[in-house]
């Protein structure tokens, strides 16, 4: 097995168009286990880690650009203000060995159903940002970048470069139910943002279809109730009958499946009590905001 070492960007393109039976690898936290499981064989690993222009975030215009290599321990000390749906994900995954290596692109490139970090990225609208040596930048919105179980918008020549994620304007929850509190893969996981500023509200669901998806009529459903009942400009407290209805609205949003980490219809019902809960929180946050 080859293994390819770019220093920069500009040269891991290059190797990405001339070497595209190579597999990139970031924190290796997904690719060795494949390696060591004998699950993958590639011909090439193409190492990313020395590719420095990943590990860097920067802000600009109330966006925050975060390189595909910046790891989750990064996420949760560096950018919990910013970015606290993502941060709220990331303090749950694996151990802290994980989180300092895996990094949130490498989550996109397995597009695992059960990965963390798709959640809040889809409830904040994020925006994936690939490139190739050929034909430059690509912005995927990052509900159309999950293609099916384990596979992503990728051409063979591209690479994630960062992901774009809005800056929080409002509050954001996760809530992960597992079989156990750490070091566990989601059962199923939930995420929302409010967005206050455009009076509209955002949703992510983990482990509970064939990808990660939106919730897009449980979304506008709690945005035009909050509109209808002035609650936006009142800040009263969150009906539990609205919170219930949403909970329900996102459960029928989700097509799970039974497998050994728990049946189709727990993952229906744990959805529909994260969902009501982790709007009551959004909502309880911010209320305590004004
Ligand atoms: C013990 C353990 C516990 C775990 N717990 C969790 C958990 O709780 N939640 C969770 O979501 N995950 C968990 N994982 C899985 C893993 O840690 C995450 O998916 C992590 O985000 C992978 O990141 P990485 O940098 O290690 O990716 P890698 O293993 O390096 O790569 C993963 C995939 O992404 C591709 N890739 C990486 N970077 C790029 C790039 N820039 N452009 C294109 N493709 C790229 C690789 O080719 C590969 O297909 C766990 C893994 C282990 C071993």
């Amino acid at each position: 097995m080859d293994f390819l070492q770019p220093s920069s960007w500009d040269e891991a393109l290059a190797v990405r168009a001339e070497r595209p039976d190579a597999l990139p690898i970031a924190g290796g936290t997904d690719v060795m286990v494949e390696l060591n499981f004998d699950r993958r064989r590639p011909a090439a690993l193409l190492d990313l880690t020395r590719v420095d222009e990943l590990r860097a975030w920067s802000v600009d215009d109330g966006v925050v650009r975060l390189g595909a290599g910046v790891p989750y321990a990064r996420v949760i000390s560096e950018l919990g203000d910013r970015l606290p749906g993502l941060a709220m994900a990331a303090r749950t995954v694996g151990s802290p060995q994980i989180r300092v290596r895996g990094t949130v692109g490498g989550n996109l490139g397995s597009a695992s159903p059960a990965g963390d970090a798709h959640p809040p990225l889809l409830a904040a609208g994020a925006v994936v940002e690939a490139e190739s040596a050929a034909r430059g930048t690509r912005m995927i919105p990052v509900a159309e970048f999950y293609t099916g179980v384990k596979r992503n918008a990728l051409e063979p020549d591209e690479l994630i470069a960062a992901v774009l994620v809005p800056r929080a304007a409002g509050p954001q929850q996760f809530c992960k139910v597992g079989t156990r509190n750490a070091m566990v893969i989601a059962v199923s996981a939930f995420a929302c943002a409010l967005h206050p500023d455009r009076r509209a509200v955002g949703t992510g669901i983990g482990s509970a279809a064939p990808t990660p998806r939106r919730a897009p009529e449980a979304e506008t459903f709690l945005a035009g109730e909050l509109e209808a009942a002035g609650l936006w400009e009142s800040r009263a407290e969150l009906p539990e009958t609205l919170a219930r209805a949403f909970g329900e609205r996102v459960a029928a949003a989700a097509s799970p499946i039974d497998d050994v980490r728990g049946s189709a219809a727990y993952r229906l019902h744990s959805l529909s009590v994260m969902a009501r809960r982790a709007a009551t929180w959004a909502w309880n946050d911010y209320r305590k905001a004004a």
